[in-house]
């Protein structure tokens, strides 16, 4: 029986090779950093979200240590039996101090956050309407709950209104609705209009998610995110966001008010029936918090910056050749980290991929099913911590391979124009 199983595994196995399309786990011999070593070789790494080098910093693995030493290496339950301890809660009130909303709740990660809110908040009853490129711990999250799920195309305000105005007419006036949509967008790199949705959401009574994960550090007033930037913190009744990337260490959060984050505690299943993060994670990722709202946090977001804007420049050089969605510098001075090349077909990301690789460049092609297929990419992220120079080298290898990777002409694509994996497989479609 056992072995009829393994041979089903072994021929979707096959099948995932054949679309060209398996992945497997790769290990780095060296710590997270903007120089790593993998298969003996070192690589310069564009692909972290380690955003401001933190992960592997003095500061951070010292604050590791002195937590381990002080409260162990394991909470030993969940945070509602015997497992809520010191660091725990000061973790929580130094988010919400950070985030300027009365409480904060931790969880284990981003994940297990969005796992944990948003069916604590919504059933079957109830409807929540996201962005189409949401994140898929946003779409596994909301399909869990039973709730109506409605899809609007990616940053589409006008589609959005028109969801939520046929929302209301249709369903019950006590149904809940609830808007999630991410800040800044894990593959694109670009932002949300954020405040045309919060003036929507508050218009159609409808309760706001915004996940942060990929600003929170990196923009705003000390690394607040995108919302603070916006000066719109008091206007998004649930702001999501992790610890495992700008702020280098492990686990995720939600910032609201006082009774929104009581009753998570009374609903959230990841965080009710899943033991409590180590105490030392939590006492690392308050330093963390701590550290990027500092001086220190304030010259490594200057230099991510400036790092964003030397990348961008080499880019555009390239021309017509990749298609970016890096923000328009006039509008809004902050980028985002992430700055994505589109490469559309799947094998040529692949190939461009491995030729930086040869060089040693670790850019990895993100494609189907992260992305949707025909809009495979290099997704290249930036760090404080990189160096001029290695930007001006890595902008000299594209020019020398991209042109000839690609096909003569570039991709007619548009991004996000694709459903998402995430959403696809939920079987919404965009309305
Ligand atoms: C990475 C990410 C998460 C998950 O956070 P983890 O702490 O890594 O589990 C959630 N949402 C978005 C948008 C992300 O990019």
């Amino acid at each position: 029986m056992s072995k009829d199983h393994t041979d089903a595994a072994r021929e979707e196995l096959g099948r995932i090779t054949d679309a060209g399309l398996l992945r497997r786990l790769r290990t780095l011999d060296s710590p997270q950093g903007c120089v790593i070593e993998r298969d003996g070789r070192r690589l310069v790494n564009f692909s972290s979200n380690d955003y401001l080098g933190l992960a592997a910093s003095e500061p951070l693995k010292e604050a590791m240590i002195e937590g381990v030493q002080r409260f162990g290496a394991g909470a030993g339950a969940s945070r509602l039996v015997c497992g809520n301890l010191a660091p725990h809660q000061e973790l929580e009130e130094t988010l919400a101090q950070f985030k300027s909303t009365e409480a904060a709740l931790a969880f284990n990660s981003g994940y297990a956050t969005a796992l944990g809110v948003i069916p604590a908040l919504c059933g079957k009853e109830d409807v929540i309407i996201l962005d189409k490129l949401s994140h898929a711990s946003l779409i596994d999250a909301a399909k869990l709950s039973g709730a109506t799920l409605r899809i609007f195309p990616h940053n589409n305000v006008e589609r959005l209104e028109n969801l939520l105005k046929t929302v209301r007419a249709r369903h019950d006036s006590n149904a809940r609705v609830l808007v999630v949509t991410e800040s800044v967008f894990s593959m694109d790199g670009d932002f949300a209009p954020l405040s045309e949705i919060v003036a929507l959401a508050e218009h159609h009574d409808a309760l706001l998610l915004v996940d942060e994960a990929h600003a929170v550090g990196v923009l705003g007033p000390q690394g607040r995110g995108l919302v603070a930037a916006l000066g719109l913190e008091k206007r998004v009744p649930l702001q999501m966001g992790t610890l495992s990337k700008a702020l280098g260490t492990s686990g995720g959060y939600l910032a609201a008010s006082r009774a929104m984050v009581d009753l998570l505690i009374n609903k959230a299943r990841s965080l009710i029936y899943s033991t409590a993060p180590p105490p030392a994670v939590a006492f690392a990722a308050t330093a963390a918090v701590r550290l990027v709202q500092s001086e220190a946090g304030a010259s490594l977001r200057e230099r991510l910056q400036a790092n964003i804007r030397q990348a961008k420049g080499g880019i555009a050089a390239l021309g017509s050749t990749v298609v970016t969605t890096v923000q328009d510098s006039e509008s809004f001075p902050l980028q985002s980290a992430i700055l994505p090349l589109i490469i559309g077909d799947e094998t040529t990301a692949m190939q461009i991929a491995e030729a930086l690789h040869q060089e040693g460049f670790l850019i990895p092609a993100i494609r189907y099913p992260t992305v949707a297929r025909g809009s495979a990419r290099l997704r290249l992220t930036l760090s404080a911590l990189h160096e001029g120079t290695q930007i001006e080298s890595l902008i000299a290898c594209l020019h020398r391979h991209m042109p000839e990777l690609l096909p003569a002409a570039p991709p007619a694509l548009q991004v996000g124009s694709d459903e998402s994996f995430a959403s696809r497989e939920c079987g919404i479609e965009a309305k």
